[in-house]
């Protein structure tokens, strides 16, 4: 159903909060991506969202919250660095780890002692969370290991037959799912950098750690993948300084293609002349300066590449700036930790 972004029908979001009030699966927009809500204080419901998504349960999900009242009722303890970051960035993209409050099922937090939680700032989430009075558990509203949707097509393209419910208003915004932010170590850590900045918490809360994903090693979380938001192509990532990138672009697609390789680039349009003289399929996500423009574009281009039946797929990093740290995990994760680096042989 249709919904408009900014000004939802009520009528629309009674009918949506109904489904999900008895257990039923709605998928709704969110800023970062489209989520899958199931009724988060509902096992059965939680049950049937995990076998939609194929989705092991071992994977925790967050919970989706609307009022601010709603985080001590899911949060045994609240430290001061909890409200000041829910005060300042929620709504907003930003996920905090917790420890939880007994009634949290444990198919929520696959177990773990801590619940993740989040308030998504999209007028349509709020109604909807709002309207359902409970807390909505929403994973990203695609089939397990796919890359996140970022539009209801998306959605149903994964999903179709399989829930109840879609609701379209339009592209989500920001194109990356949350920061998550675990609040119960020594010092506050990212699990999972997403669509606020690492710059931006820091300037809130003092020194936040990293958790680096790319290294080998037990997961900080089960559910912190090293392979995810996976084409079916291979793919590789490319890091190192713009000249180095795309002078290593250019080398590696004409050696592949020498194989007769089916080659995609994800670039920025910087990145373009490079290329363009090649018979490879080109993904252009914008100016590389415009990190915002890049996230958005991400899991739309890399959906896009991926319908085009290729073997091969070249992607370039974007840094650790601001957005670039997240769009780094994104694709290192798609790629499956594939990467090549400046000085490294090839
Ligand atoms: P998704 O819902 O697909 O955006 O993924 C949610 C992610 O949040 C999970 O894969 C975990 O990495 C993380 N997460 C959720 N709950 C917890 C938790 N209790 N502790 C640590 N990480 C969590
Ligand atoms: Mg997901």
């Amino acid at each position: 159903m249709t919904v408009d972004p900014q000004h939802p029908d009520p009528e629309v979001i009674a009918r949506a909060a109904g489904i999900l009030r008895a257990g039923g699966l709605v998928a709704f927009p969110t800023e970062t991506v489209y989520g899958l809500g199931a009724d988060g204080l509902n096992p059965l419901a939680l049950a049937r969202l995990f076998e939609a998504k194929g989705r092991p349960a071992t994977d925790p999900v967050i919970l989706h919250i609307a009022d601010l009242e709603a985080l001590p009722q899911l949060a045994r303890e609240v430290p001061p660095s909890a409200w000041t970051l829910a005060r300042r960035f929620w709504p907003g993209p930003l996920t905090l780890v917790l420890p939880k409050q007994a009634i949290v099922p444990d198919l929520v937090t696959a177990g773990l002692p801590t619940v993740a939680i989040r308030m998504p700032a999209h007028p349509v989430a709020l109604a909807l969370i709002r309207a359902a009075g409970t807390p909505i558990a929403a994973p990203s509203a695609n089939r397990f290991g796919h890359t996140s949707p970022t539009t209801a097509q998306h959605v149903l393209e994964d999903l179709g037959g399989r829930i109840e419910l879609i609701l379209d208003a339009g592209p989500t915004p920001i194109g990356v799912e949350s920061t998550v932010i675990d609040l119960t170590r020594p010092i506050p850590t990212i699990l999972r950098p997403g669509g606020l900045p690492r710059e931006a918490l820091e300037a809130a809360v003092g020194p936040v750690a990293v958790f680096d994903r790319s290294v080998a090693g037990p997961a900080p979380a089960p559910g912190l993948l090293p392979k995810h938001y996976a084409p079916r192509a291979e793919m590789v990532v490319l890091i190192g300084p713009g000249e180095w990138l795309r002078s290593r672009l250019r080398e590696l697609a004409l050696r592949y293609l020498q194989e007769s390789y089916r080659v995609g680039v994800l670039i920025a349009e910087e990145d373009r002349p490079a290329v363009e003289d090649l018979p490879v399929e080109i993904a252009a996500l914008g100016s590389e300066k415009d990190l915002e423009g890049i996230a958005r574009r991400l899991y739309p281009a890399m959906r896009e590449l991926d319908g085009r039946g290729l073997d091969l797929i070249l992607a370039r990093d974007f840094g650790t700036q601001g957005l670039g740290l997240a769009i780094r995990d994104r694709l290192i994760r798609a790629a499956g930790g594939r990467v090549i680096k400046e000085d490294e042989p090839l």
